[in-house]
């Protein structure tokens, strides 16, 4: 073993969305930083969907902008198609997406990184973590190198024992192409982790020659959809998607072929993300549904490959070909890669702080994939938190926290360490209880300000940019109470008229051009959501301050919840398993009922916990 002449604060591995986004965190916050990844050309890449963003994911996205991470900004600078999804509906379900050209994703990602001081990276594939006193202090890797450091992440995705199929025909992988990481799982086993199995897989990739666009419905780009909050970077040329449907002959075809998915067949047991169904299942599950929708996605400006969105699957290469000429547009296209599903290791959970940090080894701190979530933006979101954390732990400061009512990270965070997964997480609205307060257009007001303390992540100048922001919002919210129009014989506000459904803040500009000011679309909206949903705002800010209550109370660490008397033997188990860090998370777990809480609480106060 050779040991590396340089001792570095923070260690990351894997070079994927959330070890980027922990990488670049820590290094920007003064960390000396190492990311170590199996292979630097894979460094950020979409190893499913071309694609960022999406309901509720984009909401994470303007988030991790908003907190200083890079993948809004990357994502901005690469996109080649962007939508406001949902723009019909209610604000707080809005979000944007945007398709990547995918190879241009990974360079920038890497390029980015690069261009960072503080921060060194490298190829090399971790073996094992080396530990002193139950405490992580660095890391071998495969070619015999011990790397010595303050605190490691892991963020190695679906590679920790990666297992992929296609067909009857399985081989092992971290992902297409590339090799599996056995040292880690064996290494976090033998610390004492408890680690499961979880699945999931993607569809194959077609040549765009001999396809037949014109039976497909095409889908446009918008304009000026960002994910980022500071200046919009140069647009690049834009593609359109297009839309086409499985036939009965698919399903069919597919039907026929079951007995030879590997998830019908028994030889994948573990359970994939529900919501990201392959096709076997949505055939199976949605049995009477006539036909399902396919999105047909460029991966990029200079190739000639397509993503088909939405058959997702594990069958025989042969039967894809087959199930491709049952697609209307599709029936003469070529595979240029074929659909596969894999199976990985992930912790299950109970084993992390809201930190990220691990509750059995202090100073290692999980992101991403590993903590049983899919998805690029669930992976980054925790990388950036991770990333934080480790850096301030190496300079001896508090943790970073963000709570359930600040931002979507908070209820993903709050999820993964109160809930036992069942499935694959992944973010939705309907998981946030404060949705109108967690709009993606005001990430930038909820959650900039908290990052200012933490060193470089956030510039000079957009420090100033928000407090700009905020003096005009504050200074138009009190104009809009007090300048008055009469309308229908009566005399009404400004703030008044914009809380009317049929205003909107563009409406009262069209109308009033000379009582008020166009301060641009994001912050005219701003404005108009809060006038609007002023009542249902302040009853969730009053649900809030209650749970701020329970969160105020802290349970030690290393509590013993077996001496508290009255405690049910279900909350018990429950309690005893995720060792939650406040009376608010453990609230949260399911099993632990309002009871139980109060006879915890008055247990701690008893004993002078409090
Ligand atoms: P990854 O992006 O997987 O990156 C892991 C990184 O760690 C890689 O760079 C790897 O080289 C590195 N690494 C691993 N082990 C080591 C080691 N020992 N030493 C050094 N480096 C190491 N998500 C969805 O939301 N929907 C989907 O439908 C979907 N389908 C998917 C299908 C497939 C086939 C795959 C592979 C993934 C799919 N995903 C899907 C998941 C999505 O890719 C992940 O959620 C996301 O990439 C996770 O990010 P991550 O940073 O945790 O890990």
């Amino acid at each position: 073993m050779w040991n590396y002449p340089h001792r570095f604060a923070v260690i990351v591995i894997g070079g994927g969305h959330a070890g980027c986004e922990a990488a670049h965190a820590s290094a920007k916050m003064g960390c000396s930083t190492l990311l170590l990844t199996i292979n630097l050309d894979t460094i950020g890449k979409l190893s499913c969907n071309p694609s960022i963003g999406g309901t509720a994911k984009g909401h994470l996205v303007r988030e991790i902008d908003a907190l200083g991470g890079i993948m809004g900004k990357v994502a901005d600078k690469t996109s080649i198609h962007s939508r406001l999804l949902n723009g019909s509906k209610g604000p707080a379900v809005r979000s944007p997406r945007s398709q990547q050209d995918k190879a241009l994703y990974q360079l920038t990602m890497k390029e980015t990184l690069e261009d960072l001081e503080n921060l060194t990276i490298q190829q090399g594939s971790v073996e094992s973590l080396i530990i002193s006193n139950d405490q992580v202090v660095g890391v071998t890797t495969d070619l015999g190198i011990a790397y010595e450091a303050d605190c490691v992440i892991i963020a190695a995705g679906t590679f920790m024992r990666g297992l992929m199929h296609i067909g009857t025909k399985e081989s092992s992988g971290g992902r297409s192409g590339e090799k599996a990481s056995f040292g880690l799982s064996k290494c976090l086993t033998n610390l004492g982790f408890k680690l499961g199995r979880l699945k999931t897989g993607t569809p194959p990739r077609i040549s765009k020659m001999h396809v037949d666009f014109s039976l497909m419905e095409e889908q446009k780009t918008e304009e000026h959809v960002y994910f980022s909050f500071d200046a919009p970077s140069a647009p690049l040329e834009k593609r359109s998607c297009f839309i086409t449907y499985t036939s009965k002959e698919t399903k069919c075809l597919v039907e026929k072929h079951l007995h030879l998915s590997p998830m019908y067949c028994g030889k994948i047991a573990a359970k994939g993300p529900r919501y990201c169904p392959s096709i076997e299942d949505k055939m199976v599950r949605f049995h009477e549904k006539e036909r399902h929708q396919i999105f047909v996605e460029p991966e990029g400006l200079h190739t000639s490959e397509l993503y088909i969105n939405g058959i997702s699957t594990s069958l025989p290469i042969w039967v894809q070909h087959e199930m491709l000429k049952t697609i209307p547009g599709l029936e003469k296209s070529q595979i240029m890669r074929p659909a596969y599903a894999i199976e990985y290791d992930f912790a299950l959970s109970g084993q992390i702080f809201s930190s990220l940090e691990t509750k059995l080894i202090s100073h290692l701190f999980f992101a991403g994939q590993i903590n049983g979530t899919t998805g690029y933006e669930e992976a980054a979101a925790q990388g950036l938190i991770a990333g934080i954390n480790a850096a301030l732990k190496a300079q001896n400061k508090p943790p970073f926290l963000i709570e359930r009512w600040e931002g979507y990270i908070g209820v993903m965070i709050d999820d993964l360490i109160s809930t036992e997964l069942f499935e694959p997480y992944r973010m939705f609205t309907s998981r946030a209880e404060h949705r109108l307060l967690l709009r993606q257009d005001n990430a930038d007001l909820r959650l900039r300000e908290k990052a200012f303390s933490l060193g470089n992540l956030l510039s000079e100048e957009q420090k100033k940019r928000l407090r700009e922001k905020k003096t005009i919002l504050a200074n138009t919210k009190k104009h809009l109470a007090k300048t008055f129009v009469a309308v229908e014989g009566k005399t009404l506000s400004l703030e008044q008229l914009l809380r009317r459904p049929e205003n909107t803040y563009q409406t009262l500009l069209n109308h009033y051009p000379e009582k008020l000011e166009d301060h641009g679309k994001n912050i005219n909206e701003d404005i108009e959501y809060d006038a609007k949903y002023f009542g249902y705002i302040a009853r969730q800010e009053q649900e809030i301050a209650r749970l701020r209550d329970l969160q105020n109370v802290p349970i030690p660490r290393g509590f013993s919840f077996s001496s508290v008397t009255g405690l049910r033997k279900e909350a018990l188990e429950a309690l005893n398993t995720f060792s939650p860090e406040n009376l608010q998370t453990a609230s949260r777990i399911a099993g632990v009922t309002y009871a139980d809480i109060s006879i915890l609480l008055i247990h701690l106060k008893k004993n002078g916990s409090l």
